[in-house]
């Protein structure tokens, strides 16, 4: 007999799982996936840590996270600056100077506010209400339309008149040179790769692999006092109130022997509409690899269908009403805790993860 039985071993279900050991409790902890680690998963090839699952990189503004994630791992210095290539033309990213000046030949912040806010004056938007009119509100047109619609468009499935605003609030609009994605003050790529925390978190913890809770959820169940579900709430309710809706993606993964170096920057954006991937990850950039082969990533998206994963939840109205729906049926189950990306439906980063995990411990732990 088990304490909690925790469907999923990404990092909401190993933080958990840590934890409650912490604490002398008893987990098994089971994934239907052949491997722990949930999308951080990490997998060494040809020497070089492979992001399975999409480029992740560790950040967070908040100190008692970072000194808890570093227990686990030793951080690298990396700091994210991804490059968008706009039909050929490259653009550094997040918005800054830097891509001010390439786009306009603006030199002084003033000049760069003056140009997005001409921009923003013709566009007419006073009280912008959905994410097309949220960047055009941030950045003027042109960005928009070199370095947003498309990209938005394809990773999205919708146009983007469609799309919550936060989706873009996530990008830094910065009146400086200063190429940083992020605005957090710690970041860093785990050196050795994720996958490293969650067998660190998973040390001494039965673990069952390739096992799917819905194959056998009544037995499953009850070999344990409490359940911490990580999976779709909509599935686990058999999907009473309709599907909950998420992107997709296709990962193409390609060794190339003729080069080491194939195009000198961990990420590079395709945000034009006519390439059918996002993005193109070269993984040894994450850990400054000195390796004779490299490894690169296209990321093509797609609208998700059953029996493939979901990454990104659409957190439009609709689905956000069905997922309130959910979510009350959810509060009313004593037994089990509903945890991380896919069970809260919420586009979380992995500090936050930790962040909401490390709640469900003090709340469960009385702490
Ligand atoms: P998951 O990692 O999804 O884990 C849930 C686990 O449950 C999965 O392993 C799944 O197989 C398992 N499961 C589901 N259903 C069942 C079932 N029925 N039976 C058994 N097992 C089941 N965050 C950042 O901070 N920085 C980044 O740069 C970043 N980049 C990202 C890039 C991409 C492409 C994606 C998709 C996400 C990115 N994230 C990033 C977010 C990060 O991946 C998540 O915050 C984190 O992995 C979520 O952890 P989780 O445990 O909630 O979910
Ligand atoms: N985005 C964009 N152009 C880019 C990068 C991002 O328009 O070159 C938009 C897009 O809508 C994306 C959102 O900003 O979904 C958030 O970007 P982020 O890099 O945070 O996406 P994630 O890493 O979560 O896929």
């Amino acid at each position: 007999m088990y304490d909690y039985l925790i469907v999923g071993a990404g990092l909401y279900g190993s933080v958990f799982a840590y934890e409650a050991k912490q604490r002398g409790k008893k987990c098994l902890i089971i994934d239907k996936r052949h491997h722990i680690g949930g999308n951080i998963y990490t997998e060494e090839i040809e020497g070089i840590n492979v992001h399975k699952y999409g480029a992740h990189i560790f950040h967070t503004n908040n100190k008692r996270i970072w000194d808890y994630v570093n227990r686990f791992a030793e951080f690298n210095r990396y700091t994210n600056s991804p490059v968008a290539n706009y039909k050929g033309e490259l653009y550094n990213l997040p918005f800054n100077m830097n891509t001010f000046n390439k786009l306009w030949g603006v030199i002084s912040p003033a000049e760069a506010m003056q140009k997005i806010e001409e921009q923003r004056n013709a566009a007419g938007i006073t009280d912008p209400k959905n994410l097309e009119e949220q960047a055009i509100s941030l950045v003027g047109t042109d960005i928009y339309e070199k370095l947003i619609k498309g990209y938005t468009e394809k990773q999205w499935g919708r146009p983007a008149k469609e799309l919550p605003a936060f989706i873009i609030k996530r990008l830094p609009v910065r009146f400086t040179y200063d190429n940083n994605y992020f605005n957090d003050r710690y970041q860093g790529i785990p050196i050795g790769g994720y996958t490293g925390i969650i067998e660190k978190m998973l040390e001494d913890i039965d673990i069952r692999l390739n096992v799917d809770f819905f194959e056998d959820r009544d037995e499953l169940t009850k070999i344990a006092k409490k359940v911490v579900y990580t999976g779709m709430i909509d599935q686990y309710f058999d999907y009473k109130f309709g599907v909950l809706k998420y992107r997709s993606l296709q990962f193409e993964t390609k060794v190339l022997d003729d080069t080491d170096n194939h195009q000198g920057n961990a990420v590079v954006n395709y945000t034009d509409r006519e390439t059918p991937y996002t993005r193109v990850i070269e993984h040894k950039h994450f850990e400054f690899g000195t390796q004779d082969k490299t490894i690169i990533t296209e990321e093509y998206p797609s609208e998700w269908e059953p029996g493939e994963e979901p990454y990104y939840p659409i957190n439009d109205d609709i689905n956000n009403d069905m997922f309130k729906k959910y979510k009350e049926l959810a509060d009313g189950e004593p037994n089990v805790i509903f945890g991380g990306r896919l069970a809260n439906y919420k586009y979380y980063d992995m500090h936050q993860v930790i962040g909401a995990a490390l709640v469900t411990v003090e709340k469960e732990f009385g702490e």
